[in-house]
């Protein structure tokens, strides 16, 4: 595939190749338009680069993460919480760590496929509960480019007509394995919605794109291209119109602006030779993830600009927010001792359990979710997550490998994943003191989680022990208690980072209007989770994406009315 360099200035510049920024590189180009896409990152391509296929015993590493491979050895990633000369900073008492990914198709490489809607209620959460705000937009303004995106994408579910889990255009699920069967029975019993996880992997051939083979590796990026990536799923199609040039290895440093006070280009770092070089378009739009996005705002102030660009509300960095969650897992005796069967499906559940209890008879706001996870998934490095936390307490020679059969299976876990409510003491801004290796100034965080965050976690927990007690099982750690704020994960742990450039009706109080356009700046858009004005309990990316959609196709039109 050739990554043809068109002459500059483009008609758009877009920062960034993940969810948000192939989306907008895919619209774009199948809409006419001339596209440069600046990636931080190397070129990466699943069907080239993965390393699906390769078993734990073939590495000395067993499979084991490294330094650049945080999920283990063959994860489909590049970057990390930690990257070398790129750091951020805390303010003191504050914890939040920020996982960035640096290579073509971002995060969208490794991810774990949940792709879920937000339903009529996320989105006008205020008039609901008086918290946080309403977004700008409803569900109905969003559910074309939803439904545009699963007939583009292709995901599997099931249809439920549950009120605030909207319907789909889902593929046939796989049905579940023996494990969550057991989880399916226990939720029953105790009345937890438990529903066909739904999971951006095709279960059926969509698009030129052959079905899954359930080899369960799809953290590792798939070779047949059978879940969703960026690059395999947007960018191929996009670079096949000829109208898509990918600069790899860029590093954007800010977006330029005109005496009109208009975008006029990015400038970016060359990394393989650490020059400075800019780009011009007619339109920019920044999609480098929510927090790198405010990041590149805030730096790119100016004279017009003073206080960074499109921050004339002093909202750049405000109301972001992550995912909460914590874990807990359980030994459940009659999975031990079990005959060999294929547990063979997707690289993830099969099964989830989405929000099912009315908040108003709860002492926090907002829902959550639960995800499975278990089974007899193919061995490698800390295969069962240490035989020291099983019954027998481990052992030696031939009795430990008796243990490890008997107990290969038997442990099923649960993750919570809630909505956090934006709050004052949680946001970005620039730390004065610290540079990148590039000398671009990078972040400082702030971060605090509210009493509705911990005792929602709270509730996870009371949630995971009655389920796993209801399986006849028992927990394989000490459930947290207060003084852990109840196993809370630490703010961005769960990689779901969004808002920092909030969509609003006002330019006082927003940075982007309905169509992800900052206020201050027409030509300038944000294509990633920075415009999110709330977190909703449902992981962000099929959001990110239909969002993207939309404001892709509005710039086009707009461009081609003259107006942009
Ligand atoms: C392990 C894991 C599991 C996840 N599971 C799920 C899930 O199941 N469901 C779900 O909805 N979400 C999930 N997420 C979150 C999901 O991946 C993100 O919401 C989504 O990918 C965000 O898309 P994005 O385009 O905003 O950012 P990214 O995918 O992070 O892409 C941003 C791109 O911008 C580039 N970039 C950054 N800064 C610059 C710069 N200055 N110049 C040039 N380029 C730059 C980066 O290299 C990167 O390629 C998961 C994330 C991880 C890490
Ligand atoms: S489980 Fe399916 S989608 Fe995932 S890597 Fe294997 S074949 Fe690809």
């Amino acid at each position: 595939m050739p990554f043809l360099l068109r002459q500059s200035p483009y008609d758009v510049c877009i920062v960034g190749s993940g969810a948000g920024g192939g989306m907008a590189a895919y619209t774009l180009t199948q809409a006419g338009a001339n596209v440069v896409l600046i990636e931080a990152g190397p070129l990466w391509f699943s069907t080239e680069n993965s390393r699906m296929l390769e078993w734990a015993y073939q590495s000395p590493r067993r499979g084991a993460a490294t330094k650049d491979h945080e999920f283990g050895e063959f994860d489909g990633s590049l970057g990390g919480f930690e990257i070398e000369g790129e750091p951020y900073t805390r303010a003191p008492g504050s914890r939040f760590d920020w996982w960035r990914s640096r290579m073509l198709g971002g995060r969208t490489n490794h991810w774990g496929r949940i792709s879920l809607r937000f339903g009529p209620y996320d989105f006008r959460r205020k008039s609901i509960d008086g918290l946080g705000d309403d977004w700008p937009i409803t569900y109905d303004d969003v559910k074309p480019y939803y439904d545009r995106i699963d007939r583009l994408i292709g995901l599997f579910g099931s249809n439920e007509n549950l009120p605030n889990e909207p319907n789909g255009i889902f593929q046939p699920p796989p049905k579940p394995r023996c494990y969550e069967l057991v989880v399916k029975q226990a939720a029953d019993k105790l009345n937890v919605t438990c529903i066909p996880s739904r999971l951006s992997i095709i279960t059926r051939p969509l698009n030129g794109r052959p079905a899954c083979h359930y080899c369960g590796q799809c953290g590792r990026g798939c070779r047949t291209n059978s879940n969703f990536s960026s690059p395999a799923v947007l960018l191929r199609p996009a670079l096949a119109t000829g109208k898509l040039t990918i600069i790899p290895n860029a590093m954007a440093r800010e977006v330029t602006i005109n005496d009109r006070g208009l975008a006029s280009g990015v400038s970016y770092i060359d990394k393989s030779t650490g020059q400075d070089l800019h780009v011009a378009a007619r339109v920019v739009v920044l999609a480098a993830s929510a927090l790198e996005s405010a990041r590149l705002l805030l730096n790119s102030s100016s004279t017009h600009f003073p206080q960074g660009l499109a921050n004339s509300s002093g909202t750049v960095g405000k109301y972001i927010t992550d995912t909460t969650g914590t874990d807990m897992g359980g030994f459940i005796p009659r999975l031990a001792d079990g005959v060999p069967h294929n547990e063979d499906g997707v690289g993830g559940m099969h099964l989830y359990m989405p929000w099912w209890l009315d908040n108003k008879k709860l002492d926090f706001p907002r829902g959550y979710h639960i995800e499975v996870w278990g089974g007899r998934e193919m061995p490698s490095y800390g295969f069962m997550g240490g035989i020291q936390g099983y019954p027998s307490g481990g052992g030696y020679g031939a009795d430990l490998k008796n243990l490890y059969r008997r107990y290969y299976g038997s442990v099923v876990g649960f993750s919570g994943r809630g909505e956090m409510i934006p709050n004052d003491q949680s946001y970005c801004e620039i730390d004065p003191d610290t540079v990148d290796r590039w000398g671009i100034p990078v972040l400082r965080f702030h971060w605090k989680w509210s009493d509705h965050e911990i005792k929602q976690v709270k509730h996870m927990h009371d949630t995971f022990e009655a389920l796993i007690h209801e399986m006849g099982g028992t927990l394989m750690w000490k459930k947290p208690g207060p003084e852990q704020d109840y196993g809370i994960a630490p703010g961005g742990r769960i990689i779901h980072e969004l808002g920092g450039a909030r969509m609003g009706t006002d330019a006082k109080s927003s940075v982007v209007n309905s169509q992800c356009q900052t206020w201050d700046v027409k030509n300038l858009f944000i294509a990633d989770g920075g415009p999110f004005v709330s977190q909703a309990d449902k992981n962000p990316t099929w959001t990110i994406l239909a969002l993207s959609m939309r404001t892709g196709e509005y710039i086009s039109t707009q461009m081609k009315q003259g107006a942009l």
